[in-house]
């Protein structure tokens, strides 16, 4: 297994922390041994995480090649490293203010102006820990308990328990394969949605690299004003869109009062464990976040923002770079993808494709399809229906993974389908 799957990110093929807080592995020893503890009931509603099992077998696997993980196969540019280094050799290892760093403000407001968006460095802008602890707060801050909050599925699995822990009830809206997985006003309404509060929306998307044109967006935009919802856009994979721009809905008329944009450095600039992201709202949705974090984290690591600054400053080349060579697997993932007679909508964003494998598994089933996969090949892909409902018959393979093991998991997947 790669470096990358040593990974502490659950939902995306990480062993070392599970979604049932599993942190050693050890498979909750301490609570037979008869500690005093019952976790709270909205901790307990939230089921185990559902790929665990099988990443351990993952694990356990010499000759295992892991298109399982969600994060960036590349290390953190130089710039930002030595901007961090530095940081640390001047003794900059004290809090910053509650916000992020006013310079990091600055110019994360500058960059976003490349989307479109303007926000007020002073009051809208929220530097986080992660754009999890962004996605986290915009939940505890602007959700009531009872509140129904939307979310389009498939999806990246975070969003629903961290609703529920908020106390909200969380409400699946499927979209599906055949209309390339966008988000349509006809699906919204056939859930229920006209009935909820808050959408959650992640695009380019994990798990299936869907993008939202502008027209679509548009049509989702009229559905949140009609019925007023105000919405959560988690924009993380904005930098890796792939031929069309990336378009944020809170530029479109009407909806930058109701969006709170969370975007981060863990994708783009490839640095996850820097543990860096931020939320872009108007000052009411701001403030409350900036409470909720103000008493939950102080701040945001104050080395990852000195080496955020030098990303946004002059990363600028290494992120194309990055963005280049994920293009070059995305094409070439599809295409041979295509040439086993799968179907797979074409992904415009992220690092994932997202084929279906229904007609090829046993009984249609996406989990027992990775398994044997992973049994008898060594590729190791997380099962569809770990991200909704809506996802079940389909893997998720990440490219996030270099040319050569790619070309190798391609290799054995054929020998795979050949023998099925
Ligand atoms: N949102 C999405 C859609 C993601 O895929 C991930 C990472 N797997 C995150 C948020 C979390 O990002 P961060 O490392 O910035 O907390």
């Amino acid at each position: 297994m790669s470096e990358g799957d040593e990974s502490g990110d659950p939902t995306d093929g990480g062993t070392d922390l599970t979604a049932d807080g599993d942190v050693d592995g050890s498979g909750g020893a301490a609570a037979d041994e008869g500690d005093r503890f019952t976790p709270a009931d909205r901790v307990d509603a939230v089921p185990p995480s559902g790929i665990r099992a099988f990443f351990e077998v993952a694990e356990s696997r010499e000759d295992v090649i892991s298109l399982g993980v969600g994060e960036p196969d590349f290390t953190a540019p130089w710039p930002a490293r030595s901007a961090a280094i530095e940081s640390l050799e001047r003794g900059r290892t004290s809090y910053t203010a509650n916000r992020g760093k006013p310079k990091l403000r600055r110019e994360i407001a500058r960059h976003v102006r490349r989307y479109d968006l303007e926000y007020d460095p002073d009051e809208e802008v929220l530097v986080t820990t992660g754009a999890s602890e962004a996605v986290d707060l915009a939940f505890r801050a602007l959700v009531d308990p009872g509140d129904v909050v939307a979310l389009p599925t498939p999806t990246y699995v975070s969003y629903e328990p961290g609703v529920t822990f908020a106390g909200g009830e969380p409400l699946a809206v499927p979209t599906y394969h055949e209309d390339d997985w966008s988000l349509t006003p006809e699906a919204l309404l056939a859930a229920g949605a006209d009935e909820a509060d808050v959408l959650v929306l992640c695009y380019p998307n994990n798990p299936t690299g869907a993008t939202m044109s502008r027209a679509e967006l548009s049509a989702v935009a009229d559905f949140c004003r009609e019925y007023d919802l105000v919405v959560v856009s988690d924009e993380i994979y904005a930098a890796l869109t792939y031929g069309d721009e990336h378009v944020s809905i809170a530029t479109l008329p009407g909806m930058r009062e109701r969006t709170v944009v969370v975007n981060g450095f863990s994708k783009a600039y490839a640095m996850t464990g820097l543990r860096l992201g931020y939320a872009l709202a108007p000052p009411t949705a701001s403030a409350a976040m900036t409470k909720v974090h103000q008493y939950a984290m102080l701040s945001a690591p104050t080395t990852a923002q000195h080496a955020a600054v030098a990303a946004l400053r002059r990363c600028e080349d290494d992120v194309r770079e990055m963005r280049r060579e994920y293009d070059r697997r995305r094409r070439y993932l599809t295409t041979r993808l295509r040439e086993l007679g799968l179907a797979v909508a074409e992904p415009r964003g992220a690092f994932y494709a997202f084929p279906r494998v229904a007609e090829v598994a046993p009984d249609g089933d996406d989990e027992a399809f990775a398994e044997t996969l992973l049994e008898e090949t060594g590729v190791a892909a997380v099962p569809g229906g770990a991200f909704g409902d809506g996802g079940a018959g389909h893997l998720r393979l990440s490219y996030a993974t270099g040319m050569d093991e790619l070309k190798e998991a391609t290799r054995r997947l054929e020998t795979f389908l050949a023998e099925r």
